[in-house]
């Protein structure tokens, strides 16, 4: 999601006169687009903004601000005490900072807090809803692949999350507008879209979907329809069509048959279950029993058998007990993830779990936890890895490793393939045969 809104907040920049960098002495203007999800991230924007010091003393220009799930309110240094967010009190050498849906009001906040700035003044269309800063065109970094937004924010509140707080409710994008921004990228030869949300399952569906006049025609889940009116666009030269995340609450028969039918649908599922005991899913909020889960990832084994899964997991939530915690050791053991994120539980502000519960799990007792899922992934991804030896894979280059002489892309299967080639291979498709499998990478040859 950051790295596509972060294209987006590029394209308002350029139509306002700014240009890339080549160094960092001869930056004016900094932005730290930022993740809240865990503690880590923010400790390093703070951490980031006092080694910018120097510059700010060397170029008195020097605008510094941030953008993302930090920032409550936009806002500058020159604000009203009463709009400001409290960030441009807290972090050091800030100069401003947008919410990320407003993104396209950012000459007018830079404005305001460098009032000298001689900004080439592009007006973006004033906004209507929130997700109107979507209609920026975005500057995609890749021509062949790209990320495209389909929905803002998160109505599902898990007890443990800051999402819902810092992107807002939840609310979908248009599906005409959808289509239309992937039929472009397709036309520009984009071979692979990523469609990005918190749930994207629930696109089309949420509380302010459904009070909003664009939903309400729809005779199958919105997320189902946009799916196969994008599979369409393979016409046109669109080879694979990904999405993340999905929630296992909206996980529906049909959208498995989806990657049945679809021919652009990858065989790939990120599935967050979070964890593997009843109690714990409860204390979330996740909205569903692991038998649920297990009954979704059954389902997905049987009818897409060549479909790679992967999961989030969260360790040593409050109260996590050692026989939670082998409760979710066993369901690791038992579905056999080709990989997974593994966090270790960490409090944030606002949340229910702040509020109400303690983090009463050590330190210790998070990274043993943490390690011995670890292991088993490693384990296990091995494993499924070596069985690709001697297959075929279709992968699409990304890039040319210059030291290693090495091309290296994602199998359909979200496999990350390395092998021999020269660049001119970069943006093909190509099909490798797999030599060797290693826990995190496949090793072959053209
Ligand atoms: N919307 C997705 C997840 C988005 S956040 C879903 O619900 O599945 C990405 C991941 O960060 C989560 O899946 C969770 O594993 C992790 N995470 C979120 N909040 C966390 C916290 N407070 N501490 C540790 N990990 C967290
Ligand atoms: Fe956070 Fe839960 Fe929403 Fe995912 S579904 S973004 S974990 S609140």
């Amino acid at each position: 999601m950051n790295y596509s809104d972060t294209e987006r907040v590029e394209t308002v920049l350029e139509k306002n006169g700014y240009a890339k960098a080549k160094t960092l002495e001869e930056v004016d203007l900094f932005i730290f687009n930022t993740c809240s999800i865990r503690q880590k991230g923010e400790d390093r924007v703070h951490g980031l903004l006092g080694k910018l010091a120097q510059y700010k003393k060397a170029n008195p220009r020097l605008l510094i601000g941030i953008t993302g799930c930090m920032v409550r309110q936009t806002s500058s240094r020159n604000s009203e005490n009463n709009v400001k967010d409290k960030l441009l009190t807290t972090a050091f050498n800030l100069d401003f900072v947008f919410r990320i849906n407003d993104t396209h009001k950012l000459a007018e906040v830079l404005a305001e807090a460098e009032p000298q700035l001689e900004l080439q003044g592009a007006e973006e269309k004033p906004s209507e809803n929130r997700t109107d800063y979507l209609k920026v065109d975005p500057k995609y970094s890749s021509k062949i692949q790209a990320f495209v937004p389909i929905q803002i924010g998160c109505d599902k509140y898990c007890t443990y999350c800051i999402v819902p707080y810092s992107r807002g409710r939840e609310e979908s994008r248009d599906l005409a507008e959808i289509v239309s921004e992937c039929r472009k990228l397709v036309e520009n030869g984009c071979k692979e879209i990523t469609l990005v949300g918190q749930t994207v399952n629930s696109y089309g569906l949420s509380d302010l979907d459904k009070k909003s006049a664009r939903f309400t025609d729809f005779t199958e889940q919105p997320f189902i329809k946009l799916l196969k009116e994008l599979n369409a666009l393979s016409e046109l030269g669109l080879s694979r069509l990904r999405y993340t995340s999905p929630h296992p609450r909206d996980f529906t028969d049909e959208l498995i048959e989806a990657h049945a039918n679809l021919k652009t649908l990858c065989p790939y599922i990120h599935l967050p279950v979070q964890a593997g005991d009843n109690t714990v899913l409860a204390k979330m909020n996740r909205k569903y029993t692991v038998e649920h889960y297990r009954g979704i990832i059954e389902k997905i084994k049987t009818r897409l058998p060549n479909c790679v899964i992967s999961t989030d997991i969260i360790v040593g939530f409050c109260g996590e007990t050692d026989e939670q915690f082998e409760n979710t050791f066993n369901l690791f053991q038992d579905l056999k993830f080709d990989h997974a994120f593994i966090a270790r539980y960490s409090t944030r502000k606002e949340t229910v779990s702040e509020k109400y519960f303690q983090d009463d799990v050590t330190k210790e007792k998070k990274a043993e936890r943490w390690n011995r899922l670890n292991d088993l992934l490693v384990a296990t991804s091995t494993h499924k890895n070596q069985a690709y030896e001697g297959q075929e894979l279709e992968v699409l280059v990304e890039r040319f490793n210059t030291l290693t002489k090495e091309l290296e892309g994602r199998s359909r299967e979200y496999k990350l393939v390395q092998f021999k080639g020269d660049e001119s291979q970069v943006g093909k498709i190509q099909q490798v045969k797999i030599l060797k499998g290693l826990p995190w990478v496949l090793k072959g040859e053209i």
